[in-house]
């Protein structure tokens, strides 16, 4: 799914913001910083607030996740001069005062604007998201950033929370792909579901990445994919296999079950936990496949790493159809049940 398809299936401001956070491709991870910071700021109702403020909590969360994971993929070179390298430096001095030190923050105000401020809008191809969330504008001396009244809505509004959750796990899943290096453990093995926690876990290294509803929750609009009502990640909030896992048990006594995996990330969808019940394992409906259709077509149209890991399951199940869609291949798992 592209970018405008996504969009177009639910234009909001919201859909805006998930397209810059989700959609758009990240060789380091400063973009996340930046939209952490600003959902900080716009929390708070600022509409107007100097640059040097701003690159408070960026820097700061640049350093706390710079101590954890990588910010860049394996092998990219950090020179002296580079932001990374500086807070790496900064970093001992930064946590023992609880700010960032003034070199550190010069650094942030000096860099931002080429480095991240002016690419937060894009999208790949050279195209931008519908909305705007920040005006710069000032001198190079005294930069302001405007916040726009969308990103205070954003900020705002009630599935606020849920974002920053969505803004957080995509940050980490895509420093879990720079730890494995691209073309290895998320691409070839990809990840696990760990169900004591929720968690999505690295399957080669063996460590959690991050909740999988918080994954995966973004690519559905922030809504339940059984009754499609806005899902607050505050709400008790379930993981429902889709296909129910009992298929795979039911058939094993009358010579197995011959779909796909039904544990793995394609079936799997955030949704209410009173929706998850009552649904227990009965099979799914066709709206609630198309629902999953168009959320596994949204993560394989994102450069997010967790394509990777659906890809995997469309090849493996679909040996004899080369470029199958979700739809046939939900198709084809539901023939397997009847
Ligand atoms: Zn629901």
């Amino acid at each position: 799914m592209t970018a405008d398809a996504f969009f177009a299936a639910e234009p909001s401001v919201r859909s805006s913001w998930r397209l810059a956070i989700l959609m758009g491709a990240n060789s380091r991870t400063y973009k996340f910083a930046l939209g952490d910071a600003l959902l900080e700021h716009a929390r708070h109702g600022h509409t107007e607030i100097p640059l040097s403020e701003l690159a408070v909590p960026y820097a700061m969360s640049l350093v706390k996740h710079a101590a954890t994971a990588p910010q860049a993929p394996e092998g990219t070179s950090i020179g002296t001069t580079d932001f990374l390298a500086l807070a790496a430096a900064e970093r001992e001095e930064t946590r023992k005062l609880g700010r960032p030190t003034d070199l550190l923050l010069e650094a942030a105000v000096k860099s931002m604007p080429a480095m991240v401020m002016q690419k937060f809008h894009n999208l790949r191809g050279g195209r931008e998201v519908p909305h705007r969330f920040y005006e710069m504008a000032g001198s190079p001396r005294q930069r302001i950033v405007r916040l726009t009244p969308e990103l205070l809505q954003v900020a705002q509004s009630e599935q606020a929370a849920g974002l920053r959750a969505e803004l957080g796990a995509r940050w980490s899943i895509v420093e879990s792909s720079f730890a494995a290096g691209i073309g290895r453990a998320l691409i070839e093995e990809g990840v696990a579901v760990d169900w004591s926690t929720l968690q999505l876990t690295d399957k080669r290294r063996r460590r959690p990445v991050t909740g999988v509803a918080d994954a995966l929750i973004g690519f559905q609009y922030g809504r339940c994919l059984i009754c499609d009502d806005v899902l607050d990640l505050a709400d008790a909030v379930a993981v429902d296999h889709v296909f129910p896992y009992a298929l795979m048990q039911r058939y094993a006594s009358v010579g197995g079950w011959s779909g796909p995996d039904l544990d793995v990330l394609w079936n799997l969808a955030p949704a209410h936990e009173a929706c998850n019940s009552a649904k227990s394992d009965r099979l799914p409906r066709p709206n609630e496949l198309e629902r999953l259709a168009r959320r596994n077509e949204a993560i394989m149209g994102s450069p997010h790493p967790l394509r990777k890991t659906l890809s995997i399951a469309l090849r493996q199940t679909n040996s004899g159809m080369r470029d199958a869609s979700w739809p046939d291949f939900l198709l084809e798992v539901q023939k397997c049940c009847s």
